[in-house]
């Protein structure tokens, strides 16, 4: 069923770059594996599936050493500055970095890995209260401070609007997220600035998300099914 779920999902993902005038590989699929047991990663492994996202640090931890080690992981939970030893050295990439102590303290142990570490800045683009992310305004700044940490590598932004069943109401806050990244590259604040990663889109948007410039699509619910009926930690 997952492998169904992984095929089917792909074919959406090329659907919608195509759509947009894109190649089907500009697109990267992020399998959001939170409370979703080892046995169903390792068959969207077998499906070819190579690249994971979790939110929970000791989760990750505990499943990561069980997967083959040329699966990639993305951490992309709420991260404090105190979890950055661990989360420097099991991931490749941090998409929810948002302030400069969290920058800094991942900095810190990817140069103790001797690594570079790449990461994403979460932008609050709903300005939602509840919400983590740096305010849209604040990300210029913020930039400017993270571009002195020599051992990341900030590859672009990522966000988590506010949910709509309809996923058109999700667009415009896609489309600001990539208006914002264009400005920022004109400033040159991204390691690569022709290359920008825009992580955004979820099981009920990510098409939409890709239309609007997303190479980035975080799919759990779509592929794995549903965490609340499939409960936790399966093991
Ligand atoms: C859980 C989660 C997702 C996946 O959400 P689905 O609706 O299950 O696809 C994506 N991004 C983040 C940050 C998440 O926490």
């Amino acid at each position: 069923m997952i492998v169904d779920n992984l095929t089917r999902i792909l074919t959406t993902i090329a659907t919608a770059a195509r759509r947009s005038g894109r190649h089907p590989d500009t697109v990267q699929l992020v399998a959001v594996s939170k409370q979703v047991g080892v046995e169903a990663i390792c068959e969207a492994v077998a499906g070819g599936q190579m690249l994971f996202g979790e939110n929970y640090l000791q989760e990750a931890a505990d499943k990561i050493p069980q997967l083959p080690p040329t699966v990639q992981w993305h951490f992309i939970g709420h991260l404090q500055s105190n979890k950055a030893a661990q989360v420097a050295e099991l991931f490749t990439m941090v998409e929810t970095v948002d302030r400069f102590k969290v920058a800094k303290a991942l900095d810190l142990h990817a140069k103790r890995l001797d690594k570079h570490l790449s990461i994403l800045i979460q932008v609050n683009i709903g300005r939602e209260k509840q919400k983590s992310g740096v305010m849209p305004e604040e990300t210029t700044e913020l930039l400017h401070a993270i571009s002195a940490e020599t051992n990341l590598r900030v590859r672009g932004l990522m966000a988590l609007p506010p949910f709509f069943s309809d996923p058109e109401k999700s667009r415009p806050y896609f489309r600001a997220l990539r208006e914002l990244a264009q400005q920022l590259a004109v400033k040159k604040l991204f390691h690569d600035n022709d290359a920008i990663e825009l992580s955004m889109g979820m099981s009920n948007d990510y098409p939409v998300a890709i239309e609007e410039g997303a190479t980035i699509v975080r799919v759990g619910t779509a592929l794995f099914g549903s965490r609340m009926k499939e409960g936790v930690e399966k093991k």
